[in-house]
């Protein structure tokens, strides 16, 4: 009888995806999928360390499913993949990793650098799919652990992706969501390694390009591929929307806006984190750009492109923000009038740079401010009708 596996993922959706294809390397093994985790002789647990006190989740959530299951190491055998285990790998003392592997001494660790793309992904019902054109970022946001966790960005081949995506058009999806933590600057890495500067690049289709040079991280030109990957997904036919996440504002170039410009199936509906809307603390969070030049990036979005709207992140309370900057972030919202945005509080987080920073905003503060946010966006999205209900929890939130 063949062995079932089961797979419990958490975080955002390029977790997911990765959960998509581990499924599709247990099934070329010859595993098949578990109803339930009581079935399973294999459990993958897809770990996300964006939470706080996530390697300690962790340990109680094995403790938990192995009690669940009512089975010790022997019959069900359980593998821990995702964030945590990235962090660990990359960890240079190597202490995450030694403690880890003391805790949960007969759990196996799958860094997901060892999953290929090989396999086509399991995908979930429905008609999205969700393609990852790369994985890992070099921007080093002082706020985030990802570039720990996932490593240096590295691109996946031009025409494996187009690949993939005719592959899931085939299969009967009509939507796909192109994955990366900087989906912009795809390319980057492997034009930088193979081509030299000013050269062109040959398109799986044949046709020869100037590669995209966008300005990264405020000290350096970069060339990268990706309005030219936008745009043949987005004339594959069968996909009838397409959609990236994250785009970041200091890659997105005149080249792209055109593309969105030109195909009306590519999303309307653009994320782009714009974090907070003082410059002082755009530039403590390592990032590059200016309040100024994130407007002037939505208005040329929003001149080619009329029927945009942008959903956008947001941290408040990040060390050192004042009432003033805290009054920035409430006025850029206020001017680019989010239809959604995904706010936080900031928490420090291992690794980090931020983490050296005196997180000096009182807890209280921290929540006070995000429901103001939170009330803004929704106010202004025309939301006002969830105020009342988002209003009790923020309340709660803020007199705990
Ligand atoms: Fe994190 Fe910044 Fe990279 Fe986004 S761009 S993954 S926030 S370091």
């Amino acid at each position: 009888m063949s062995k079932k596996y089961f797979i419990q993922t958490f975080g955002c959706q390029q977790n997911t995806a990765d959960s998509e294809r581990i499924a599709s390397q247990y099934e070329a093994r010859g595993f098949v999928l578990a109803r339930s985790l009581e079935e399973a002789d294999t459990l993958v647990v897809n770990t996300c360390i964006v939470r706080d006190r996530a390697e300690e989740k962790v340990y109680g959530l094995v403790q938990n499913l192995r009690e669940k299951a009512k089975r010790g190491p022997g019959d069900l055998h359980i593998v821990i993949t995702g964030c945590l285990v990235g962090a660990a790998a990359r960890e240079p003392s190597g202490k995450l990793m030694k403690r880890m592997k003391s805790r949960l001494p007969n759990e196996e660790f799958l860094p997901m650098e060892d999953v290929g793309f090989e396999h086509e992904p399991k995908r979930a019902t429905g008609k999205m799919a969700s393609i990852v054109i790369s994985n890992g970022c070099n921007n080093f946001c002082a706020f985030c652990i990802v570039p720990f966790s996932r490593g240096k960005e590295r691109s996946r081949p031009f025409g494996e992706i187009l690949h993939e995506v005719q592959e899931a058009v085939e299969a009967g999806k009509t939507e796909v969501v192109l994955l990366g933590q900087n989906v912009n600057s795809y390319g980057a890495d492997f034009l930088m390694e193979k081509i030299k500067e000013g050269a062109e690049y040959e398109l799986p289709s044949g046709k020869k390009v100037k590669p995209v040079m966008v300005k990264h991280l405020g000290r350096h030109r970069i060339p990268t591929l990706f309005p030219y990957l936008l745009e043949a997904v987005a004339e594959i036919p069968g996909v009838e929307k397409v959609s990236f996440l994250s785009a970041n504002p200091w890659d997105f170039s005149d080249e792209l806006i055109d593309v969105i410009a030109k195909h009306p199936n590519i999303d309307r509906y653009l994320h782009l984190p714009i974090q907070a809307g003082s410059d002082k603390i755009i530039k403590a969070m390592n990032r590059w750009y200016t309040r100024d030049e994130y407007l002037a990036l939505i208005e040329r979005i929003q001149v080619k492109v009329p029927d945009v709207e942008f959903t956008t992140d947001i941290i408040v309370g990040f060390p050192g923000e004042t009432r003033e900057d805290f009054e920035a972030t409430l006025d850029i919202v206020r001017r680019v009038k989010f239809t959604k945005a995904f706010v936080a509080w900031y928490s420090p987080r291992p690794g980090t740079a931020a983490l050296k920073m005196p997180d000096d905003i009182d807890i209280h503060e921290k929540k006070r401010r995000f429901t103001e946010l939170d009330h803004l966006i929704l106010r202004l999205s025309g939301r006002e009708h969830l105020i009342e209900k988002m209003g009790k929890t923020g309340a709660e939130r803020v007199s705990e």
